[in-house]
């Protein structure tokens, strides 16, 4: 049990509502996004109608409280809708989860009026959000950011340059942290804060596109701040304490790149185990080869695991416990196990898994992302020691 108080911290419920949104969200995956995804993979685009299919299904408002235009639902469906959509094309999942990177701090932090008058449009679909915290010189170091914002009497100017920021090219409105007090090397996290800013607004522009090896059709760009002025009211939570912002909203939003990672894995075991009772070789389906089959039920083993690791994480967070641990824990093995699952499926497919027309080699080049974006493995790792610390006092001091 250690380091667990209670046999009821591994509870996980799923309720029939779960699984009757399972369907339809793979109906959808099935109906618009499987025709889609080699042209998506070529072009590296996503079809403007996609998009608007999704939003016109409700899918840019589920975990959004409907009281802010959202459709309501809990943590264990976002991760169903992020299982199953990477499941089919992982970069949509992340087109749709970029925007709970801007939603769940305003719904954590924000004003009634920021609430309204952005989250709105975000959770009904008129609008797209993105998030711009790393930098080309911080990344992890999320405390190293060197954007800045000045008080000036209108409200703040924001100077720097952001990377590798999803849905930057589509978004209407963006959740930008900047420096706003001067790095103390006693407490680095302390000083900064999180504006929102608007595509529209004076000296924002869209730089360099990246071109990473995976989650084609959803490619970061570079977001440049060159004065631009924010007003007042566009301040995210309280000023100097935007470090807190951030690293909450990453709470969260890791589950569903865990969510991602077991979508990625999903398909990675379902193709490669059809194909191992498809393939002969040596006049057998290479599927009784016992070289094969061990490789066929690792596979499960470690995707039911992950899977298993990810509904835990997410439970606790709808269950309102401590769920910080959970959600590394989760986020690791399972953007771990879809890179380990992706690179055995392209094995048991032989010469044919290193085929782009297969489908098969994109879920290696889409899983090595999610061990890098939303905090690396590493971080993670950091994470999971720290709050196991974090428990081991707070026992001593209950005991
Ligand atoms: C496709 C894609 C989309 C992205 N979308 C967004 C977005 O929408 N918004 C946004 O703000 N960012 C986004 N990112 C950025 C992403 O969050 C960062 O790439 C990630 O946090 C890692 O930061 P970095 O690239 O600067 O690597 P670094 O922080 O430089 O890390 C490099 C290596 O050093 C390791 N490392 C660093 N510090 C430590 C440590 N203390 N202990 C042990 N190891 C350590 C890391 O694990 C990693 O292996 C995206 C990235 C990609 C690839």
């Amino acid at each position: 049990m250690f380091p667990f108080e209670d046999i009821n911290d591994f509870n996980i419920r799923m309720d029939q509502e779960h699984e009757l949104f399972r369907k339809s969200i793979r109906q959808f995956c099935e109906d618009k996004l499987s025709p889609i995804i080699m042209d998506v993979e070529r072009t590296n685009d996503i079809p403007k109608g996609v998009i608007d299919d999704a939003k016109k299904l409700g899918l840019t408002g589920i975990g959004i409280p409907q009281e802010y235009g959202g459709q309501g639902g809990d943590m264990r469906m976002q991760v169903i809708m992020s299982e199953e959509i990477s499941r089919v094309l992982p970069s949509f999942g992340t087109m749709l989860l970029v925007n709970h990177l801007f939603v769940d701090p305003l719904i954590i932090f924000g004003t009634e009026e920021q609430k309204s008058r952005y989250v709105v449009p975000v959770a009904t679909g008129k609008a797209l959000a993105a998030h711009a915290s790393t930098e080309p010189g911080a990344g992890s170091d999320v405390a190293g950011i060197s954007t800045t914002a000045k008080k000036v009497e209108t409200g703040w100017v924001l100077n720097g340059r952001k990377a590798f920021i999803t849905n930057a090219d589509r978004a209407d409105f963006f959740l930008a942290s900047a420096r706003t007090s001067p790095i103390n090397p006693q407490s680095r996290w302390r000083g900064l804060s999180t504006f929102i800013v608007e595509r529209s607004f004076n000296g924002l522009e869209i730089g360099h596109k990246f071109d990473v090896i995976g989650l084609r059709g959803e490619q970061p760009n570079e977001v440049i701040f060159n004065n631009v002025t924010v007003p007042e009211a566009n301040l995210v939570g309280k000023p100097n304490e935007g470090f807190k912002v951030v690293v909450t909203t990453y709470d969260y939003s890791r589950i569903l790149i865990a969510a991602q990672a077991v979508g990625i894995a999903q398909a990675a075991f379902e193709m490669a185990f059809n194909y191992s009772t498809q393939r002969n070789a040596f006049e057998k389906p290479i599927a009784s080869f016992e070289g094969v089959a061990f490789k066929i039920s690792d596979m499960l083993m470690e995707l039911e695991a992950a899977r298993l690791l990810t509904y835990w994480a997410a439970y606790l967070a709808d269950t309102k416990k401590e769920f910080y641990m959970a959600s590394s824990i989760a986020k690791t093995y399972s953007t771990e196990t879809a890179e380990k699952l992706a690179s055995l499926a392209i094995k048991i497919h032989g010469g044919a898994g290193v085929d782009r027309d297969t489908g098969v080699e994109r879920f290696l080049r889409d899983s090595v992302i999610t061990t890098i974006y939303e905090g690396a493995n590493d971080i993670q790792r950091l994470t999971i020691f720290r709050s196991l610390l974090k428990m081991v006092s707070k026992n001593l001091e209950v005991s």
